[in-house]
């Protein structure tokens, strides 16, 4: 039996690979049902990793029912809302090709759907996990309940608790809190807004902060407000984001000399307004091979998200653990120690793009730091 920690996208991947080879899978996921939480917004899956881990999974054909090949349109504006750089993709979607995006709440659906009734324990939140010594752990719930498991798999995301039995390890403020807004229903509510977004998404970047927006599939447009700024920001600007519509004019107010549509991508923004700083684990971070336990995804190596490989490889990851495992059923450790073998230098150099990519969309050169590099994808940065 592999446990698994965790039902976001990497331990359900792992867990679909698992038990559509016949081996035995539990998750126990912290959320009491799949709706329980806002999934966020869109992502494109990359052929090597995110979309080789659907063919894995058995489920390419499912996913290509839901994706959105056009949505990987993007844009670049300057702050007076000209054009400086855009890419458009084609509407068609062929395997193994392109980034398709794809909703969140969509994809994971998929997968959830796919896994055997009562996979998932939904509700069952984790507290700690300590060893026995030998290969197996305990697992101690939040509601006083304790499991001793085999082989643990700890795909509980950015503040994982399994990542404690093989790193010290802590997520590090990445210098850049985003602003997340929401525009619902935007064909109708705001159409020349919807013009503006376009198939795909559209960034504007400055010195030190930026606004980037991205059509969802639901008909929605999420955007994000990027500032360059203190971890302690967010607690000491002032805005209270619980007041949504005082809030949106104060974030505008950051922006102010901007484009008027730009402006609008805010202050006609409905729903909430949520702060999301961005946080990452050191770049190589890895860990000795130990007997029953393993990582993978966030929980192994949260990035910012400026490479767009967080949720691909955490996927990657998932199918490559459970491929690792159905190779040698008789010996787990083997096949996770060659499952780690590969994973941290993957992770460790999309890490270390995610972070050069964050400097350039925002550092003293923007824009002309990051479109350089869309046209010169050779481009480093210091
Ligand atoms: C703003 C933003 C934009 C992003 N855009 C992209 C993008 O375009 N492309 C991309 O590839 N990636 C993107 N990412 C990164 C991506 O979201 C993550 O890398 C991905 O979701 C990681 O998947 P995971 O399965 O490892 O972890 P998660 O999705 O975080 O799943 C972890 C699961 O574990 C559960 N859990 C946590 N703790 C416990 C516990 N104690 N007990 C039980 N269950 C627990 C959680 O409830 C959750 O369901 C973005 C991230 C952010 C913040």
């Amino acid at each position: 039996m592999i446990t698994i920690i965790g039902a976001g996208l990497g331990g359900l991947t792992l867990a679909r690979v698992l038990q559509k080879n016949g081996a035995q899978v539990q998750i126990y996921e912290l959320e009491s049902s799949p709706s329980a939480r806002s999934q966020g917004g869109t992502l494109d899956l990359h052929a090597e990793s995110g979309q080789f881990a659907l063919q894995q999974a058995g489920l390419f054909e499912e996913f290509a029912k839901l994706a959105r090949p056009e949505g990987e349109d993007w844009r670049f504006l300057d702050q007076r809302g000209e054009v400086l750089f855009e890419e458009i993709s084609s509407a068609e979607l062929k395997e193994g090709e392109g980034r398709p995006e794809i909703d969140r709440k969509l994809l994971r659906g998929l997968l959830i759907d796919s896994l055997k009734p009562g996979t998932i324990s939904w509700g069952r939140k984790i507290n700690s996990v300590h060893s026995l010594g030998d290969s197996r752990h305990v697992l101690d719930f939040t509601d006083g309940e304790s499991e001793i498991v085999e082989m643990l798999v700890g795909a509980d995301g950015s503040w994982s608790k399994v990542r404690r039995l093989l790193s010290a390890a802590v997520p590090e403020y990445s210098g850049l809190s985003f602003i997340e807004l929401r525009l619902s229903n935007i064909d109708e509510r705001n159409p020349e807004l919807s013009t503006l977004v376009g198939r795909g998404s559209l960034s504007v970047n400055a010195p030190g902060k930026g606004i980037s927006a991205q059509r969802n599939g639901d008909g929605s447009v999420r955007v994000y407000l990027a500032f360059r700024v203190a971890e302690s920001w967010i607690q000491g600007c002032g805005i209270d984001f619980h007041d949504a519509a005082a809030a949106r004019r104060a974030l505008a107010g950051f922006f102010e000399g901007w484009d008027s549509q730009l402006l609008e991508l805010i202050l006609r923004s409905d729903g909430d307004v949520t702060p999301r700083p961005i946080y990452a684990l050191p770049i190589g971070h890895s860990w000795q091979a130990t007997a029953g336990v393993t990582l993978l995804g966030d929980a192994a190596h949260l990035m910012s998200p400026f490479a767009g490989e967080g949720a691909n490889l955490a996927m990657q990851d998932g199918a490559e653990l459970a491929l690792a495992l159905l190779a040698q059923p008789e010996d787990a450790n083997a096949a996770v120690a060659s499952y780690e073998t590969a994973m941290f230098p993957r992770a460790e150099a999309a890490a270390a793009e995610s972070a050069a990519n964050l400097k350039l969309f925002y550092n003293d050169e923007a824009p002309y730091s990051i479109i350089s590099k869309f046209q010169n994808p050779s481009t480093t940065v210091a």
